[in-house]
């Protein structure tokens, strides 16, 4: 038996939005009212390692471990890994690593299902023995055609009569290696003509001579998706098996093999063997997949998008994938409150990214250490300051919030400030710096353009601007100035380089019928890299964090993979507003 009960389900840094109730926490409170599992509530998230994990897993993660947590009750991790040839020991690891950094922690060590498949080996010889599934010898092309249609009811597969014995010997040289791949398969007895094709006699085991990330070439016969996760739950001694709503016409087919089974010996191969009161079976429970407009979730695509350097990898900060939020800056907190906000409900609906975005400005604003980081610069030259003028103002690190410290800003005789703070000529309800015109440089003095030097092609080369030294802290004599820009000073100033994402996808939904490849919707501008930033030293200061606003230009995570490559690099999470 595997090591368990680590305590009830928890999980760190908890999010801070309130729960809402919905249709599946109100059926847990039901089951627990009913006592129908002896007061257990016993959840498990099941991804397959054959891709990222991504916002939509989240919803499920979130879902599966706050409703155990919430029930003191326990949520297993467990890989659902029964398509060897799609799978690999590099998702499984970003998959855990993922949900612990999204803060939650499962109950005892991993579980595979492909830890089970002696179990569910021995499982199938029980139905074949009772009569109820079959080695067929159907090719996959045959089946298909014998299968029927939504309209048509199958045909009944030339072996299906076959004697139990036959079976029997059959089906232990499927495993013995005796047949190619496709030769043959195990597949239930049930009913060719029912309406859910998913119950006509579905297959079990499929002979695939192929190795496995944690089984190696134990196996060459492997279970279906559809027989393995029913056992898997019955195993774990899951009671809520909550999965999305592509898996309702499943059900049936999931109840069929658990009633089929001797309970005696499920809980005997399960963690209950040595729980006292009855056992009783897993219930699946279906809702619905989080779908958001202009965003593709979905590994396949996303797979293709990797693959085909339609992005920079798994984790490119464009992605939907929680290694890419995380990259971009997304913070576990936002993802858990988002979906808590999201609901979990029946029928399908496609969320609106901005929900997204509110729930990281959110926690962002409240968390963020402010700074200055000018991303295009222009040169101002203080002339009033002396050459060596250096003078550290001191700036509190969040406008509401106290307690997140306070931090000194070099000012300099040559500073930066954004190219878009300055018009020679204003443009209507421009307020910021124009010739002869005053700005405030914020948190310092009011300046104002004398001189604006320009290049032979009369590009803007530099400003020389005048220093209102009355003006620190107070309102300058006499006159109004309206504007407030953000600075950095040139000679104290950290070099970096910065890339501003935006939606991969210019269309609210790139899955639509409509479109034939995604690669025609893309955003041309989804990222902007800007080399010539600048920002405020204390940015690089020994244990500065990692997440910043940058004043006026939104919210700001460094990059720490290509940082490691010697020049900082920081990425834009979110503008302060939405610009669409
Ligand atoms: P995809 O559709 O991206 O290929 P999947 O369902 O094949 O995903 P799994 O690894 O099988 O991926 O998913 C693990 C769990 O996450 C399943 O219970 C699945 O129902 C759930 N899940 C997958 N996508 C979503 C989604 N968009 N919203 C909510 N839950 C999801
Ligand atoms: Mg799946």
């Amino acid at each position: 038996m595997k090591d368990s009960n680590s305590g009830s389900a928890h999980s760190q840094g908890a999010a801070d939005s309130s729960t809402s109730s919905n249709f599946i926490r109100n059926k847990i409170a039901q089951d627990l009212k009913d006592n129908k599992y002896g007061g257990r509530v016993h959840t498990r998230f099941p991804p397959e390692p054959n891709g990222y994990l991504h916002i939509g897993h989240a919803k499920s993660i979130c879902l599966n471990f706050t409703v155990a947590e919430e029930n003191s009750g326990l949520c297993n991790l467990r890989f659902d890994d029964t398509n060897p040839a799609k799978e690999s020991q590099e998702y499984v690891d970003a998959i855990k690593n993922n949900i612990s950094w999204l803060g939650f922690a499962w109950n005892g060590e991993v579980r595979y299902s492909s830890s089970y498949f002696a179990h569910l080996y021995g499982f199938a010889g029980q139905l074949v023995k009772s009569g109820k599934a079959y080695v067929c010898d159907l090719s996959a092309d045959q089946a298909r055609e014998f299968r029927g249609s939504l309209t048509q009811p199958g045909k009944n597969s030339p072996n299906r009569d076959r004697s139990v014995e036959e079976n029997l010997e059959l089906f232990e040289r499927m495993r013995a290696g005796e047949f190619v791949d496709g030769a043959c398969s195990l597949r239930a007895k049930i009913d060719m003509a029912s309406p859910n094709i998913n119950m006509r006699d579905p297959v079990l085991y499929r002979i695939r001579h192929i190795e496995h990330h944690q089984t190696g070439s134990e196996w060459c016969i492997y279970p279906t998706y559809d027989y393995t996760h029913c056992i898997s739950d019955a195993i774990e001694g899951i009671t809520h098996s909550l999965c999305t709503l592509e898996f309702e016409d499943h059900r049936p087919l999931y109840d069929w093999i658990l009633h089929n089974l001797d309970i005696e010996s499920i809980k005997a191969a399960s963690d209950l063997a040595d729980f006292d009161g009855d056992y009783v079976l897993p219930e699946q429970t279906e809702f619905a997949k989080l779908k958001l407009n202009y965003t593709i979730v979905g590994k396949r695509q996303l797979k293709e998008m990797v693959d085909t350097n339609v992005v920079d990898g798994w984790d490119d900060p464009r992605m939907p994938t929680l290694a890419g939020m995380r990259r971009r800056g997304f913070t576990p907190a936002s993802i858990r409150n988002f979906c808590e906000s999201v609901g979990v409900a029946r029928s399908d609906s496609v969320v609106d990214l901005g929900m997204l975005d509110h729930a990281i400005r959110d926690d962002l604003d409240k968390h963020s250490p402010r700074a200055m980081c000018v991303l295009r610069p222009l040169l101002v030259v203080l002339t009033n300051l002396a050459e060596d003028h250096l003078e550290n103002l001191d700036m509190a690190n969040h406008p509401k919030n106290e307690e997140m410290g306070r931090r000194s800003v070099p000012l300099s005789k040559q500073i930066v400030i954004d190219k878009s703070d300055f018009e020679e000529v204003a443009s209507p309800g421009f307020k910021r710096l124009v010739a002869s015109g005053e700005v405030r440089l914020r948190g310092a003095y009011v300046i104002k353009c004398d001189n604006v030097v320009k290049g032979e092609d009369g590009e803007i080369l530099e400003l020389h601007c005048s220093v209102d030294m009355d003006t620190l802290g107070k309102k300058p004599e006499g006159r109004k100035v309206k504007g407030v820009i953000h600075w950095v000073s040139r000679t104290k100033g950290i070099p970096l380089s910065v890339n501003l994402y935006d939606r991969l996808f210019t269309v609210e939904n790139p899955e639509s019928k409509d479109i034939e490849d995604f690669r025609d919707v893309l955003n041309a501008d989804s990222l902007i890299r800007l080399d010539d930033c600048m920002a405020e030293p204390s940015i690089g200061n020994e244990g500065a964090t990692d997440k910043y606003q940058f004043e006026r230009e939104g919210y700001f995570c460094r990059d720490d993979k290509e940082s490691a490559t010697g020049r900082l690099v920081f990425n834009r999470t979110i503008p302060l507003r939405d610009s669409w």
